[in-house]
């Protein structure tokens, strides 16, 4: 009679093979064994009868702030809010912490300020901008999982954006290395002039905002970074899609054999510009809601199975930072990672 650290018993089991009551069995934080009622003592019995098991889910975009800007969330509060959802491992952003993760000096402070912090288990990403390209090697070494590049503008002074240049060059960097890069992809040019355009006007309501931010600005961004990608032969990650244009145009350079994938977010198959209405700045994401028509294609696409990934954009920031009149200086980010996977078994 085999006696096991832990035995999570009658639970209904989630595996590749469906889902079915079983028990499993883990020994040294390995699971050992799954079957319908397994014999054997262990120091730990779980009574999961009436319960789903599912293995741990991953969040490949986050954003912790910590070093630097804790007090926004670090990595103490956000990672029990992705484990309390069920999600055990995460991927973390080079941006807004501070400094930003844009070289291994930046790169050890952020492993230090989360190793023995944080409750799952964490991977980084190293920051891709026109102030770091003779960086990008250091950071390589330091073991990023790869660059993420702003193609508009942040939202913060220390992470700027990335003009073509810059991209191309990381590009060919990036390639060289088989590293992926990943990329905000939405126009600078279009989104900051109907910006600043809108302000002139004192249009600052969040409607306001959500028109700054047009689908084409998403569309012609994807479609230049897939056009880099392509030539230079970089592996590139389009992060938070919200149009199902947008991730039509990644399906279709996979199918011509381009390197590139996609994510979603929740929040962009849950909520739309009315709701961003009702709820105001702490529904400002960018690229912002989007119309519920819009919202049922970017369903269609997943549905297909041309997005890869889904991922929260866990992005918190102080409540002071959500409020004020002009909306366009209100923060921009969704703090959802609690909620990740109960949003999608349940909306999906
Ligand atoms: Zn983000």
């Amino acid at each position: 009679m085999p006696g096991y650290d832990i035995l999570v018993r009658g639970g209904h089991v989630v595996t590749g093979a469906g889902v079915h009551v079983a028990d499993i069995a883990i020994d040294d934080g390995v699971f050992v064994a799954i079957a319908t009622e397994l014999e054997g003592s262990a120091t730990e019995t779980i009574d999961a009868s009436g319960a789903f098991v599912l293995p741990g889910g991953i969040d490949p975009h986050v954003h912790f702030n910590d070093p630097g800007r804790a007090d926004w969330e670090g990595w103490d509060t956000g990672s029990r809010s992705l484990v309390a959802g069920g999600i055990t491992t995460c991927i973390e952003m080079p941006l807004n912490a501070s400094p930003p993760t844009l070289d291994r000096t930046s790169f050890e402070a952020k492993v230090a300020a989360a190793s023995g912090t944080s409750f799952a288990d964490f991977a980084l990403w190293g920051g891709l901008t026109p102030d770091n390209l003779d960086g990008l090697p250091e950071l390589a070494g330091a073991g990023v999982v790869g660059f993420k590049a702003f193609m508009s503008r942040s939202g913060t002074d220390d992470f700027r954006h990335a003009g073509d240049d810059t991209l191309y060059q990381g590009m060919l960097y990036a390639a060289s290395v088989s590293l992926p890069v990943a990329v905000h992809a939405e126009n600078d040019a279009i989104t900051a002039d109907l910006a600043s355009r809108a302000r002139a006007m004192g249009q600052t309501a969040i409607r306001d905002y959500l028109d700054s931010r047009p689908v084409v600005a998403e569309v012609e961004a994807i479609g230049r970074a897939i056009a880099l990608a392509e030539d230079t032969g970089c592996s590139l990650h389009i992060v938070h899609v919200s149009t199902g244009r947008g991730v039509a145009l990644v399906a279709g350079a996979r199918e011509r054999g381009v390197d590139v994938t996609c994510e979603t977010c929740a929040h962009y198959l849950v909520f739309t510009d009315e709701d961003a209405e009702r709820i105001g700045a702490l529904a400002k994401c960018a690229p912002p809601l989007r119309d519920a028509e819009t919202r049922e294609t970017l369903w269609d696409t997943l549905l297909a199975g041309d997005i890869d990934l889904i991922a929260s954009d866990h992005s918190p920031a102080p409540p002071s930072m959500k409020q004020g009149d002009d909306v366009f200086d209100n923060w921009g980010g969704i703090s959802g990672c609690q909620h990740l996977l109960p949003v999608l078994l349940g909306e999906g």
